[in-house]
């Protein structure tokens, strides 16, 4: 039996919390709706947690995780697309629409009574765009060794989040307006047909199951094939080491410094290397040169850039002058801007190469990752839910602290917060001493009902923090605000 989380209702009303709708429910009243709705769900998730961690796949051959994840989704209901857009990519969707759209033949009296009670006139009928709250997950794991990241935790938290939301928006207060035979009779149907008929908060909640984080990249495509547009919030949290083994009641909302990779294929001609060597065009010393020039660029590079590579194909036979070379680097930047003049910079180390030996240069670069721009708004809210709800502190970063305090990591989630409203934050698991992310104890801690847990409270402060953004207009409207700075930044 797991024991409930610790959570911890308040006793006074929130300072900043804005007027709203009294018909809505009140944020205190969201926060235990949402906690206790996670808890009914921690048992079975936690399964589907360790189903994936005991079978890690690798970027874009989530095959398993996939198919777990749309099974269950399927099940609870949802509207699930598997196969979306990439092979291992999905969606689900849940939205609870105006009361206009029921259909006739569900003319319950229980139901007239709650359609008296319609948000649609204040919607304007199904004019107005429904807010739209989306939940990410990943579940691809690193070679070797396996969900080092703690990926399947992230997969179950956007389960939770999207499970306890659709409950908020379907059941809030049900008990209190239709009989408790109706409220039977409800579970007993399709949760698609039942929210045309009870719902409470209007909106679209969804998740998208987005692969192959650890290489590859995969919402950078989905993003290019338009998976997230329309969605006014985009929200995620990823597991970190604990302090200690006591202390994994923490958190933080961090940038992540923006990436990109870089192929340097050098071109010469092969000839003897002792007998004609004149005969030659050496691609390892214009390889060997491009790698001195960007070690010499290092010194000049500003706090928070990093430029790190190694030799891919240095020759074949020492006494053949090699008529092919290649290099691997991957470049960060505290942010997408800055990530571009370092990128210049280091071309010009590749060029400057390739000149100085006669050689032919095809430099190819991947998609830049960009950094993680967590929307301010969002992150103080989070920060408020967390308090409250488990008493948890969670510490913002800044962008401006950069490389130095900010980020160190870089993720392809980096691109979705420049594309919508984002917020992604970190939460720690128990783990042992330089056990972090992308090491075997790491590995092990992500399967451990103390990760769980942890996961559990990170999930419900995304859920009410979705719920905020579904039901306050206001809300939202700085949310976008912050989004529309941000890109002067
Ligand atoms: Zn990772
Ligand atoms: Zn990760």
């Amino acid at each position: 039996m797991i024991p409930p989380p610790p959570y911890a209702p308040r006793s006074e009303s929130h300072p900043h919390e804005p007027l709203r709708d009294p018909k809505l429910p009140s944020l205190e009243e969201i926060e235990t709706v949402i906690a206790s709705e996670a808890e009914r769900w921690s048992s079975r998730l936690r399964e589907v947690s360790i189903q994936i961690h005991g079978h890690p796949e690798l970027a874009y051959n989530e095959v398993f995780a996939h198919k777990v994840l749309t099974t269950f989704l399927i099940k609870q209901g949802f509207d699930v697309t598997p196969h979306y857009i990439l092979k291992t990519a999905f969606k689900a969707s849940f939205t609870s629409p105006t009361v206009k759209s029921v259909p006739p033949s569900k003319d319950q009296s229980w139901w007239r009574k709650i359609a008296g009670k319609s948000k649609e006139t204040e919607l304007g009928g199904d004019k107005e765009k429904l807010p739209s709250v989306m939940f990410q997950a990943e579940y691809d794991a690193l070679p070797g060794i396996g969900h080092a990241c703690g990926h399947n935790l992230i997969a179950v938290s956007s389960l939770f989040a999207i499970l306890a939301l659709r409950h908020l928006m379907i059941m809030y207060k049900v008990s209190s307006i239709v009989p408790s035979s109706a409220t039977r009779l409800i579970k007993e149907l399709d949760f698609s047909s039942f929210a045309l008929l009870l719902f409470q908060i209007p909106g679209t909640i969804s998740v998208l199951g987005t692969p192959a984080e650890e290489g590859g990249g995969g919402k950078i495509p989905l993003l290019a094939a338009g998976a997230y547009e329309g969605v006014d919030a985009c929200l995620m949290c990823h597991p970190g080491p604990g302090p200690s083994l006591d202390e994994e009641n923490w958190g933080s909302i961090r940038p992540s410094l923006a990436i990109q990779t870089i192929h340097a294929d050098y071109v010469g001609k092969a000839a003897h290397a002792a007998v004609a060597p004149w005969e030659g065009i050496n691609a390892l010393d214009a390889a060997m040169l491009a790698y001195s020039n960007i070690s010499a660029f290092r010194q000049q590079m500003v706090p928070g850039d990093r430029v790190h590579g190694i030799v891919v194909d240095g020759g074949l036979a020492p006494n053949v002058i090699p008529d092919h070379a290649s290099l691997k680097f991957f470049i960060r930047s505290p942010k997408g801007s800055s990530l571009s003049t370092l990128r210049s910079h280091i071309d010009a180390c590749f060029e400057g190469a390739a000149l100085a030996t006669s050689t032919t240069l095809h430099l190819t670069a991947a998609p830049a990752h960009l950094d993680q721009r967590n929307n301010s708004s969002m992150s103080m809210a989070y920060k408020q839910i967390m308090s409250d709800c488990f008493k948890q502190d969670i510490v913002i970063v800044g962008s401006s602290d950069g490389g130095a305090g900010g980020g160190s990591f870089s993720t392809d989630f980096g691109n979705v917060t420049y594309a919508v409203p984002s917020m992604g934050s970190n939460y720690a698991i128990p783990t042992v001493a330089k056990g972090g992310n992308h090491t075997s104890p790491f590995t092990l801690a992500a399967r451990s009902e103390a990760a769980h847990r942890a996961t559990v409270k990170a999930s419900v402060g995304l859920a009410v923090l979705g719920a905020r953004v579904l039901m306050e207009k206001e809300f939202r409207k700085e949310v976008r605000e912050d989004f529309e700075k941000g890109k002067l930044t």
